[in-house]
């Protein structure tokens, strides 16, 4: 094993130096661990050591922990998970720690030996808190590099001794946007946060490193914790400033989490009562939070659906084996809302972008769009002139479907109209190149249909962007009844390209995450007509952890194409439309021209600059509050269920192929409490036979749309999880 190498320079300067082969980012693992241990002994105890440098033989200097390894560990504990995790997260514990001692006399806190973080670029995670257990971190001024402790953000905190030393080098409030916020700084703003200590031009990093190695004293290297009388910065809990911060931190996790994040509560324990110890037992607390969190399931199925299944969709989990299909040039036609954000995203990832529109002034507007969007970067400070140019030089906006020549890749995102996309498809097709591949952004009508005016309807497939396009990573591929695998293969590659997250569906009515966001929005609705309280409806829609409530959700995305939508369905379903009910509130709601936010009115009031009021104040003379209000669990599940059934009909019906596409597609897509990881996760922490009794329930006083599905009633008979019958890149029966 080579993660580590070790060497000493002739002024005595040992260079420990992470660089795990194969990887482009170092990831930290046991075996790793093992070795830093050997190497920090040998520098320990060899007399011709002064110092020691750890740094990284990559241009980045750690990604972090492997979380595959946090979750074999649980795995291969037998029956005690929680004591193998803790354990290991002490081992951790004791070799940083040691590294931090440096061989000091504990007493008198003589004799140390320096030692020096070198960080050439980004650092996350394990690697930050291997830097920060150093006596000195030193970061290189590139401007591409972020240090941080992301961690929060999949559903951890820092467990490796970042949360406990972080808390004391600034302060619980000071620690709050980089511990709680998972906010990742680039060096200058890391150097002011008290992240790092210095900030030198790349090429003088590891020679001011070995300079600081040699000059250091001994009062230099003892952390303040390790001296008499350490007094946390911005005050212990039980010092008045502290006590402030304890309780309004308290608060503001509160307000943001609703409670339903366990890692966020745990990492506030976890200062709060390692403040009040020894650091010795802070360390230890935070180790036994750690494990805490750990063990609980929403933590285990965050990380499995925001890193670990992410990422291999990422990866191409589901590609097919053909050859590298990247975009070299891409043509969209419509530059409206959606084609301009596709072009943005395009040339921003280095594709050349020929935007067609109707009128050259539309193309010119679709490219003003990307434009506006360098503009805030630049202000920002993330992007230079040189790149905005370069990126807008990649756009040419034109109303010449000649200009298509050469395109590998045709995004069409006209309007939504069968014969407009029909007369767009054959326009391009007349100049593309016989292999290109041409991909519909429609969001509601099915690919196989659109097909039919396609020359080539093997070449032809969906790939669906959600709105905003710069913002929404997910992007939905649709494989229509003929769609080859080069076509799937060329969308994945292309989504790799743009770096956003792909899920692979087959055709069917709203795809996958409309599927499932309109009878969320719709049971939302259903209610206001059947007289719970909107407030209600909302309310218990946040403390799912949902950003939006269905009420909210359906005023941003504009009633009347909920309208639209809902006219649409009727016209294909006949007879079986179920939502009579809920198109009585939404159309009388269009009939007063209360189309969402788009209109300053809504379900919810707002002012002259759109800022949201409240709930509109007249709902409930339209619709009366009924005296009896429901629980607000039975709210609760039929919002969730509305939702989650659709997701099981979705693998049933074989448009979902994989449910970590259905996990990762429904937290990326809209937000579907991240918490639990995603639909199927859900199911899995309840329990199949749980779920059904819930459904059975519903059903009775709500009607068929909860009737629970024939293969959750069986994963129920059969005592299974979704996760282990089709988990781990097993596709569904
Ligand atoms: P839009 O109305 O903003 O833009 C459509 C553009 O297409 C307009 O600029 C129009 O001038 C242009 N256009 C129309 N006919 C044309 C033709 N014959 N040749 C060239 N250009 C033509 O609409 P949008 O919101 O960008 O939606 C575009 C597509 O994306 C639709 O299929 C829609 O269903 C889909 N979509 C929309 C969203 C969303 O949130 N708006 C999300 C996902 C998918």
């Amino acid at each position: 094993m080579t993660d580590f190498t070790y060497s000493v320079d002739a002024d005595g300067v040992a260079t420990i130096t992470w660089d795990v082969p194969g990887k482009s980012m170092n990831v930290m693992s046991r075996e790793g661990f093992a070795l830093v241990s050997g190497m920090v002994d040998k520098a320990l105890a060899d007399p011709a050591v002064k110092g020691i440098i750890v740094t990284s033989g990559k241009d980045t200097f750690a990604g972090g922990m492997d979380l595959n390894v946090l979750a074999s560990i649980r795995e291969k504990a037998g029956k005690e998970p929680a004591q193998a995790l803790f354990d290991f997260t002490m081992s951790g514990h004791h070799i940083l720690r040691k590294l931090e001692r440096a061989g000091m006399d504990p007493k008198s806190l003589k004799g140390g030996k320096p030692v020096v973080c070198a960080i050439p670029g980004t650092s996350a995670g394990i690697g930050t808190e291997v830097a920060l257990a150093c006596h000195r971190r030193i970061m290189a001024d590139n401007p591409k590099a972020k240090i941080g402790l992301p961690e929060i953000l999949v559903g951890l905190f820092p467990g490796g001794g970042g949360t406990t030393r972080f808390s004391r080098m600034v302060g619980a409030m000071a620690a709050a946007p980089v511990l709680l916020e998972g906010k990742m700084l680039d060096a200058k703003k890391a150097k002011a946060a008290g992240l790092i200590d210095e900030v030198v031009a790349p090429e003088d990093l590891l020679k001011r490193a070995k300079e600081w190695v040699l000059s250091a004293t001994d009062a230099e290297i003892v952390k303040p914790w390790d001296q008499k009388g350490f007094k946390m910065p911005g005050g212990a809990p039980y010092h008045p400033a502290g006590f402030m911060t304890f309780v309004g931190a308290n608060a503001m996790v509160h307000g943001k989490t609703q409670g339903v994040y366990p890692a966020a509560k745990a990492l506030l324990a976890a200062v709060y009562e390692g403040a009040l110890v020894p650091f010795d037992t802070a360390l230890k607390i935070e180790a036994r939070w750690f494990t805490n969190v750990l063990m609980n399931p929403s933590s285990s199925a965050m990380i499995r659906s925001l890193f670990l299944n992410k990422e291999a969709l990422e990866k191409g989990a589901n590609r097919p084996q053909v050859a590298d299909q990247r975009v070299k040039k891409v043509g969209i036609l419509g530059a409206g809302m959606m084609g301009a954000g596709i072009a943005y995203v395009s040339a921003n990832a280095g594709i050349e972008v020929v935007l067609i529109d109707a009128a050259q002034e539309a193309a010119d507007r679709g490219k003003a769009h990307s434009a506006d969007l360098l503009d805030k970067g630049m202000k920002r400070g993330a992007v230079s002139q040189a790149k905005k140019d370069e990126v807008l030089g990649r756009i040419t906006a034109t109303t010449d479907y000649a200009k298509l020549e050469g395109c590998d890749l045709i995004v069409e995102a006209v309007f939504e109209d069968v014969k407009v996309k029909a007369d767009v498809t054959a326009k391009a097709e007349a100049v593309i190149p016989a292999t290109a591949i041409f991909a519909t952004n429609t969001s509601t009508l099915p690919i196989s249909e659109l097909a039919k005016a396609s020359k080539r309807p093997d070449e032809f497939i969906g790939i669906h962007f959600f709105s905003p396009v710069d913002k929404m990573n997910l992007v939905e591929i649709i494989k229509g009844k003929k769609t080859g695998e080069v076509a799937v293969a060329k969308a994945l590659d292309f989504v790799r390209q743009i770096r956003k997250t792909p899920i692979v569906v087959n055709d069917a009515r709203f795809f996958y995450a409309n599927r499932c966001i309109i009878p969320y929005i719709n049971e939302g609705i259903r209610m206001v007509a059947e007289g719970v309280e909107p407030a209600l409806v909302e309310n218990a829609a946040k403390l799912l952890g949902f950003p939006l409530g269905p009420l909210q959700l359906v005023d941003e995305t504009s009633i009347d194409l909920g309208v639209k939508i809902a006219k649409a369905t009727k016209a294909a379903m006949g007879d079986a439309y179920p939502d009579g009910a809920v198109d009585e509130v939404l159309f009388a709601m269009a009939g007063k021209g209360r189309m969402g936010r788009k209109a300053n009115a809504g379900f919810y009031a707002y002012d002259e600059k759109g800022g949201r009021l409240g709930l509109w104040g007249e709902l409930g003379a339209n619709w009366p509050v009924s005296d009896d209000q429901p629980e607000l669990t039975e709210v609760q599940h039929r919002l969730m269920m509305a939702q989650v059934l659709e997701a099981v009909r979705a693998l049933e019906e074989g448009v979902l192929e994989d449910i970590r596409e259905g996990d990762v597609g429904a937290i990326l897509g809209w937000g579907f409490a991240p918490w639990s990881g995603g639909p199927f996760s859900w199911l899995d922490i309840i329990g199949a036979d749980k779920a059904v009794a819930i459904c059975d329930g519903l059903e009775k006083a709500h009607g068929a749309r909860f009737a629970a599905p024939k293969l959750l009633r069986d994963l129920a008979a059969k005592g299974q999880t979704f996760y282990g019958r089709f988990g781990a890149g097993a596709k569904a029966a």
